[in-house]
């Protein structure tokens, strides 16, 4: 499926989990399984990201005299890098991965409505990639064998539509917080 499509469908789902920083969260845990894209926006992003991380803490564990903070940001970075280089549909795109971006997001919020939004939003990514042609390998590494629920196209009619619905169910979340 198409970026904007992963973003508003994550997005729609984070804030039904989580409320507003559940919609960003989820809208920024949609788009990261494309990582392994190494076109667009998202890897050319993570490629930045990657970089400034492997300087950033070089230069900040120096000033700061602090091996950890050196060694945690540039194997942040070094890892966004590989990420990058993964085959298309990869690893990035199986429960195991997703399982670990929850733990991830455990750590970070401690917050089981905003963690679930997150791990939503990544979830909702293999969901929408396992209704086109290509599937997903949900079951790495335990097996090779791709998820495929449908056979509708990136751009294809599905995919607007998808982004529609998408689109309407955040409407509906905020008429619904609003009438409420
Ligand atoms: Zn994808």
């Amino acid at each position: 499926m198409r970026l904007r499509t992963h973003v508003v469908v994550g997005a729609a789902i984070g804030l039904w989990a989580g409320g507003p920083i559940g919609g960003a969260l989820g809208a920024f845990s949609g788009m990261i399984p494309d990582v392994d894209l190494d076109v667009g926006s998202v890897a050319r992003g993570a490629r930045w990201l990657g970089a400034i991380g492997i300087a950033g803490g070089l230069l900040g564990g120096y000033l700061l005299g602090s091996g950890a903070i050196a060694g945690l940001s540039m194997a942040g970075g070094f890892l966004l890098l590989m990420l990058i280089r993964l085959p298309h549909r990869g690893p990035t795109h199986s429960l195991t991965l997703a399982i670990i971006w929850g733990m991830l997001g455990w750590l970070w919020l401690r917050d089981p409505a905003l963690t679930g939004a997150w791990t939503a939003g990544y979830l909702s990514h293999l969901f929408l990639d396992a209704l086109t042609p290509q599937g997903v390998p949900w079951l790495w590494p335990l097996s090779g064998g791709r998820l495929r629920l449908a056979r509708w196209r990136t751009g294809s009619l599905w995919d607007h539509a998808i982004l529609i619905l998408g689109g309407l169910m955040g409407l509906g979340w905020a008429g619904w917080r609003l009438l409420g």
